[in-house]
């Protein structure tokens, strides 16, 4: 999953990136409103954590505009304790959902993992294609009777073949998923994490089709 963090704060911004990561998130970071118009036009995110308070343009005009883009991108915004008004009017314009600085890490994880839910098919928390189920609040993946812990590029990448199951995934399409901006890809990680998925999941787990790219089932 790819989040877009626009967060004007060095400190808050650095802490959140880096949280984001270790959770297994591929994170691109961009402190100001026009940066982060134009990056929601140049890459397809799952998710943005948007910062109300920012330099120009602010994040409600900021809002408006990924709203005027595409409605379906889902937004956090992040907002101060006493700023009651930007936080309906953020609604109001279409964020899914806000919390208040300062916040602990864990909630916007949470927070995030239920708008992501929402937005995906299904209520259940867990991605499950018939013979492979990943939670993702744990990282625990189960298989052939069982369970296995990922880590979290490992998590990345199955996640990323599970919500797109029956679809073959590309080199570049899986990096997406796993890498922001700023990460140094090598040329096998790819290689290297789907094997290390097999390893523990089970050498079906997870199908190549020779070429082209990377698969798992859809459930049938
Ligand atoms: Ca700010």
């Amino acid at each position: 999953m790819r989040i877009l963090l626009v967060e004007d704060d060095r400190m808050i911004g650095a802490a959140v990136a880096q949280a984001l990561k270790d959770a297994a998130y591929a994170v691109d970071w961009v402190r100001d409103g026009q940066t982060a118009i134009e990056a929601a036009r140049s890459e397809a995110y799952d998710l943005t954590l948007l910062d109300l308070g920012l330099p120009t343009p602010d994040g409600t005009e900021v809002l408006r505009e990924l709203r005027r883009m595409d409605r379906k991108l889902p937004v956090i915004i992040v907002t101060a304790r006493d700023a009651v008004d930007d936080r309906i009017q953020g609604l109001d314009l279409g964020a899914d959902d806000y919390i208040v600085k300062p916040f602990e890490i864990r909630e916007l994880l949470a927070r995030m993992r239920a708008v992501l839910r929402r937005q995906g098919s299904g209520s259940s928390a867990i991605l499950s294609n018939g013979t492979i189920s990943l939670d993702p609040a744990t990282r625990e993946a189960v298989a052939d009777g069982g369970t296995a812990s990922l880590t979290a590029r490992e998590f990345a990448l199955l996640q990323a073949l599970m919500l797109h199951s029956g679809n073959i995934l590309s080199r570049t399409d899986l990096e997406r998923h796993i890498y922001g901006w700023n990460e140094e890809v090598e040329s096998n990680a790819v290689e290297f994490l789907i094997h290390a998925i097999r390893k523990k999941l089970g050498t079906s787990s997870i199908r190549n089709v020779r070429g082209v790219g990377w698969m798992v089932d859809r459930s049938s």
